[in-house]
């Protein structure tokens, strides 16, 4: 039976990192703050907008919350970014995403001034990522690593699992989760594979991995009998279903087999708002 990687005890860790440079840098006086960016009213982006805020308050980070209707510009929202980009309380910003349909996501990301990029995501950050070496580097660049691959391998760190030389499958492609993860966990030294919708012989794929990172947002898509006995696995996938939140890995099954496995929810959801925080702590004392 698989040990839980447990985002719930590994983030509170986190935390207690992030109150404790906010008493260093309250000696100063200055206080990280993070500006959350919410257009329209999207229930989920709502949620994941009000868990930030919360954590933001109660960790020592002042939140600076600009909720903007859902029929303002494509202008509109890049306006909004360059008058946060400006002020001097935001060290750190986030665009929550998905953006209405109506509002092209690229130029809004390409607007964030790459030193308040608290969720790693703009072309310059995401760029330099590709171009150290190791993840010695990465750590001392000041850059800010998208929030999710960093909370998954902050996980991986936490508890000591091997990751040098160990053969990484990552189902999912995303600029926002499967491509920055590969660099992060090439930069850690794995072998990595993406794998994506187009993969011939994915269950075979997913057969030769020792770390398995389902992000493909399928609920329940990875089944037990795809995973190699012992192999790590994390599941990135959140879809809202009927039973409730699904992960995208058969959690009943793929327990029985896999050495470690992240539980929906509990596990990468949690990291990813805490290494959200930990950016923004980040840019604070690096700028
Ligand atoms: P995207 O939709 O941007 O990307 C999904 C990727 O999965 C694509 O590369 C796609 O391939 C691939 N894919 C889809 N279906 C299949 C399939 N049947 N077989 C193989 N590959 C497939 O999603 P995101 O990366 O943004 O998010 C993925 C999941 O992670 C979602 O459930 C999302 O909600 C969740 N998520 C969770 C976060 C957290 O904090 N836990 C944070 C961010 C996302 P192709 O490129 O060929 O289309």
């Amino acid at each position: 039976m698989a040990q839980i990687l447990d985002g719930k005890k590994i983030s509170a860790e986190v935390y207690a990192d992030i109150r404790r440079r906010c008493s260093e840098l309250a000696k100063n006086n200055i206080k990280p703050g993070l500006a959350t960016v919410l257009v329209g009213d999207d229930p989920a982006s709502q949620v994941y907008v009000g868990q930030k805020i919360k954590k933001c308050q109660e960790n020592g980070i002042e939140s600076i919350h600009c909720p903007l209707p859902a029929t303002i510009s494509q202008e509109g929202v890049i306006q909004k970014v360059k008058e946060l980009n400006e002020n001097p309380k935001v060290n750190g910003m986030i665009v929550q995403l998905p953006l209405p349909k109506t509002i092209d996501p690229e130029p809004v990301i390409n607007s964030i001034d790459p030193k308040k990029d608290a969720d790693g995501l703009h072309p310059l950050n995401q760029g330099l990522l590709g171009r150290l070496k190791n993840w010695k580097e990465i750590t001392q660049s000041g850059i800010p690593l998208s929030c999710t691959p960093y909370g998954v391998v902050q996980m991986l760190l936490h508890e000591k699992i091997q990751i040098q030389g160990k053969h990484a499958v990552i189902v999912g492609r995303s600029t926002l989760v499967g491509k920055p993860l590969a660099q992060l966990l090439l930069s850690l030294d794995a072998t990595v594979t993406i794998a994506h919708s187009k993969t011939t012989d994915l269950i075979g794929m997913c057969r030769t991995a020792d770390i398995l990172v389902a992000a493909l947002g399928q609920p329940e898509f990875i089944k037990g009998d795809w995973v190699k006995p012992g192999a790590v696995v994390i599941d990135v996938g959140i879809s809202r279903t009927k039973e409730g939140l699904k992960g995208d890995v058969d959690f009943k099954a793929v327990s029985q087999v896999a050495s470690w496995i992240t539980p929906v929810p509990g596990g990468v959801g949690i990291m990813t708002v805490a290494m959200l925080l930990r950016n923004t702590v980040s840019l604070t004392e690096y700028h």
